[in-house]
């Protein structure tokens, strides 16, 4: 199958690249295959039970299998909720404890469907997993994945299921969660580890999508994505892999392949850049992005002294807020003026560090919540001219006044108001004639949940 000559092929190379450090299992754990499920596709017991029998058979197929699996449908959601009832700001650690329970109770439920259908099945937490990361709660990150149990579990012919999104940290000794849409990476970690020929994701949508099938109708599912293109479009707004997953796999070399847990058709393969891609038909723009849970955070009158902007993004990277787009223009006089994207959800914590630097560092803060980013991306960008050109005629024709832009080699991102995210990305996606002959319409595999 092309998949698996593409797999053996980028296999030697990423050998090549990411040399691995020396492997002594024994020769019955070869063949490992990792199978990550979302929550959509655990959200009730029918869907457990069909998750479990894709499992089996891919065992009796003879791959030794770990399934990651997430909590069920919106079980973190209602978590969340229940702490955000009991206190206005829940302690972290506890919050940990208590996020970590969703992923738990898809597991241990998977497991019992496995071992009905006639299979040795074992569910693990992370911390039983080996999954350790560091001490940042509720947005923790893997160190290492220290496996002996999985492997051990898969010698003695176990099916291992691993709650996703969890870890432990080793000086805390507390558990840990990675941050919303962390079992993807949980996956990849356990597939980079156990030396996995391939991590599957299977999700509630068919692969990765030239635009959110909820706002562009006639996206089409795309074949094959970079590493680099993936990691951009998770950056900006692409739901179905979290970005660490995929830095997570480019660092390591893991195969993903992200596919619909509801139907056996192939689903997007992640690889790197010449492979599986005749770069004559790569498209020069692969995909139109979207976010709306931004917000920008606006710096006036930035005092224009060596060690200014230091003091900005060290309050806020001690803060833990994440920046996205940074912008300045040329200083006039003694002043400048900075910007900068932050999620929206952060706002809070970024006025709460940058307040202490207000007179001293900057006259004001102004907030604008009211913003949306539309990017587009595609690796064939890099050497065509006049793609941006094409992207703000587009805006230009929607009579968009630009908030901000930003560049990659292979992205170009704009902000704009929240209410035209939606017109504008359809615009786009028309304008690069991103929809195709092959264009699978969502609708016509199942009933959309949402992004998991
Ligand atoms: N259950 C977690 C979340 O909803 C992690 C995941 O699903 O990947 O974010
Ligand atoms: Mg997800």
């Amino acid at each position: 199958m092309l998949i698996d000559i593409v797999f053996q092929d980028r296999r030697s190379r990423l050998a090549a690249r990411h040399p691995q450090p020396e492997r002594s299992y024994p020769a019955c754990v070869s063949n490992i295959v990792v199978m990550k499920f979302g929550g959509t596709s655990v959200a009730d017991a029918d869907r457990i039970k069909r998750a479990a029998r894709r499992i089996v058979e891919r065992r009796e197929g003879g791959a030794n299998v770990v399934a990651v699996l997430s909590a069920r449908g919106k079980t973190t959601d209602e978590l969340i909720a229940m702490a955000q009832e009991v206190s206005a700001a829940p302690d972290p650690r506890e919050m940990d404890m208590l996020l970590s329970t969703g992923e738990r109770i898809s597991c241990a439920l998977c497991a019992m469907a496995i071992r009905d259908l006639g299979h040795r099945a074992i569910s693990l937490t992370g911390s039983q997993a080996g999954i350790v990361t560091d001490s940042w709660h509720t947005s923790a990150r893997i160190i290492e994945v220290r496996a002996d149990r999985v492997k051990e579990a898969l010698e003695e012919d176990h099916i291992v299921l691993v709650a996703g999104f969890q870890g432990v940290s080793t000086v805390t000794q507390d558990v840990t969660t990675l941050g919303r849409g962390g079992s993807d990476t949980t996956a990849v970690a356990v597939a980079a580890e156990l030396g996995a020929e391939v991590c599957e994701i299977y999700t509630d949508v068919p692969g990765v999508f030239s635009a959110d099938p909820r706002v562009v109708p006639d996206a089409r599912k795309l074949d094959a994505v970079t590493y680099e293109e993936m990691l951009e479009m998770s950056s900006s707004g692409a739901g179905v892999l979290q970005l660490r997953s995929v830095e997570y796999a480019r660092n390591h070399g893991v195969r993903i392949h992200c596919r619909s847990s509801f139907d056996d058709r192939p689903g997007t393969l992640v690889v790197s850049e010449g492979e599986n891609m005749d770069p004559a038909e790569r498209p020069i723009v692969s995909a139109v992005t979207h976010s709306t849970s931004e917000a920008i955070v606006k710096l006036v009158d930035v005092r224009h002294r060596p060690g200014m902007a230091a003091r900005i993004f060290t309050a806020l990277a001690e803060a833990g807020v994440e920046v996205d787009m940074i912008d300045q223009g040329p200083p006039t006089g003694e002043l400048a003026q900075i910007a900068i994207t932050i999620p929206r959800d952060r706002m809070r914590d970024a006025r709460a560090a940058l307040d202490p630097l207000t007179g001293e560092v900057f006259a004001e803060l102004v907030p604008d919540e009211n913003v949306g980013k539309v990017s587009i991306v595609g690796a064939g960008m890099r050497t065509y001219p006049g793609v941006a050109a094409k992207m703000f005629n587009v805006l230009a024709a929607e009579g968009l006044n630009l908030d901000m832009i930003t560049t990659s080699p292979i992205r170009i991102s704009s902000v704009i108001p929240r209410e035209r995210v939606e017109s504008v990305v359809r615009a786009l996606h028309a304008a690069f004639e991103l929809s195709g002959p092959d264009t699978i319409r969502v609708e016509e595999t199942f009933e959309r949940q949402g992004v998991e």
